[in-house]
């Protein structure tokens, strides 16, 4: 993933707000970066423009030679679906489906089959073969994320964007939803890209990045 001037400008005249000031940044396949920063830095904005869910107002993202924003909306929003895995500080399962549903439900919107055989292998790794047929409410809050991140694997994105993944849960779920998140990223050879407010987190990233009122830099 590839970054060529990235910026990012809401609102007009007085009211202007640079969230991002012309980014250029290179991830590589299979890293892990964090990108930390305070509230309001442009955490939000940066990995918006990176997984395609906003347009920037000037500069380029590409993932491998696909010039992501030279896309179409359809064409986009597949590709998407293709590439990206996300993963959320709110869990955003659907309550009324069990666990195994919802991990199905990026294949199901695409019409596919599910993997009966990468579901198992993707439960067992997260720790969640006993809970597939339970509902979320029926979950504790680490078992939901763990769920929720299946989801984000199971069509087999290149890339998976987390935002805040620990930020609901107390520090021990929190840790060890971080410790299979990353393990399991590793073994399935991700790129996996996480947006926190925790030093201890962004500090098991192969790289970290600092924002700071928009100008991004790499923290050694
Ligand atoms: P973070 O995720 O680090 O908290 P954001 O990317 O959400 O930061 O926001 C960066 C800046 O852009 C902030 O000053 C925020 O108020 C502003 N901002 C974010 N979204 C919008 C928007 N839709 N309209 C106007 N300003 C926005
Ligand atoms: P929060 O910052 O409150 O934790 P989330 O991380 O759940 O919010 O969501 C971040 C942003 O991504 C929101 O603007 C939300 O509307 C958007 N979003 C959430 N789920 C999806 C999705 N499946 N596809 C596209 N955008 C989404």
């Amino acid at each position: 993933l590839r970054t060529e001037g990235l910026t990012k400008i809401y609102g007009k005249g007085q009211n202007e707000v640079v969230a991002l000031n012309n980014a250029t940044i290179t991830i590589g396949a299979g890293e892990f970066m964090s990108i930390v920063g305070p509230s309001g830095s442009g955490k939000s904005t940066l990995l918006h423009l990176l997984s395609g869910l906003d347009r920037p107002t000037k500069g380029r993202v590409f993932i491998g030679e696909k010039d992501l924003y030279a896309l179409n909306e359809k064409d986009l929003s597949a590709f998407r679906r293709k590439s990206f895995g996300f993963i959320f500080q709110q869990f955003n399962l659907i309550p009324i489906l069990t666990a195994e549903d919802n991990i199905n439900m990026p294949i199901l919107l695409d019409r596919k089959q599910p993997d009966k055989e990468y579901l198992k292998e993707l439960s067992e790794m997260l720790e969640i073969k006993d809970r597939l047929i339970h509902l979320p409410h029926e979950l504790s809050g680490g078992q939901q994320q763990r769920v929720a991140i299946a989801r984000a694997l199971i069509a087999k994105p290149d890339i998976i964007f987390a935002d805040e993944p620990t930020g609901n849960l107390d520090s021990k779920s929190g840790s060890e939803v971080m410790k299979l998140l990353t393990s399991t990223s590793r073994q399935f050879g991700k790129t996996l890209i996480i947006i926190t407010h925790d030093k201890k987190i962004a500090g098991l990233a192969d790289r970290q990045l600092s924002i700071i009122d928009g100008m991004v830099q790499e923290v050694n």
